[in-house]
């Protein structure tokens, strides 16, 4: 089973993607990762990837391209993956495909985990950190037992600047702007599936699994 995990941040991607791998076997790979292997195989496609990433600039799709291609291609590979955080355009769903293509293979799904926007907002600026120790809290799913203080050593909670609802709402807008000609191009392929990704994490996992029990 080849899938792609798609979703908005706060929508849960990463914990569907940790308990689908954990049932199937296949390996979960993203962008991060599949960078990172090749720089330290110092594969040639690796050698580009981190001239472009010491200069500070984008690695452009060829090079990306052909990273998602030799990670693809590895034995590990070839009973099923999970992509996540790539594609990011039409443009690399094409160069996917092709890639599929030469594999003799192809994309069976494409799995985007929906939540609202507003809720997402939720979500993403209730965390709060001890300035003190580093713990996380949550106002809503973590919330500690006093206000605004840290329940192991009484240290003050702050908001991180990345958190504030303005920053959140502008990575929103960003994201939402990326992704929905990516979700059109995989309706038209007729791989999409949309999850109600605003329930408990078990009963989304409970659609994502008939999912993949029904490729
Ligand atoms: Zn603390």
């Amino acid at each position: 089973m080849n899938i792609i995990l798609m979703g908005l941040p706060g929508a849960g991607k990463g914990t569907q993607a940790s308990k689908i791998i954990k049932k199937y076997s296949i390996p979960h790979i993203s962008t991060g990762d599949m960078f990172r292997m090749a720089i330290k195989n110092g594969t040639e496609l690796g050698k580009k990837a981190k001239s472009y990433m010491d200069a500070g600039e984008l690695v452009p799709d060829e090079v990306t391209v052909g990273i998602v291609k030799e990670r693809l291609s590895q034995s590990d590979a070839k009973e099923g993956f999970l992509l996540d955080g790539f594609p990011r355009t039409v443009e690399q769903a094409e160069a996917l495909n092709k890639i599929m293509d030469e594999l003799d293979s192809q994309i069976d799904r494409t799995i985007n985990v929906e939540v609202a926007e507003e809720e997402l907002m939720n979500r993403l600026t209730g965390r709060r950190i001890c300035e003190v120790c580093g713990t996380a809290y949550h106002l809503v799913f973590n919330p500690p037992k006093q206000e605004g203080i840290c329940d192991l050593d009484g240290g003050k909670l702050y908001q991180r600047e990345d958190d504030n609802p303005e920053t959140v709402a502008n990575r929103l807008e960003v994201n939402v702007r990326q992704t929905a000609p990516l979700l059109e191009f995989y309706e038209k392929q007729d791989a999409l599936v949309n999850i109600d990704g605003e329930r408990d994490i078990d009963e989304v996992f409970e659609d994502v699994d008939e999912i993949l029990q029904n490729i």
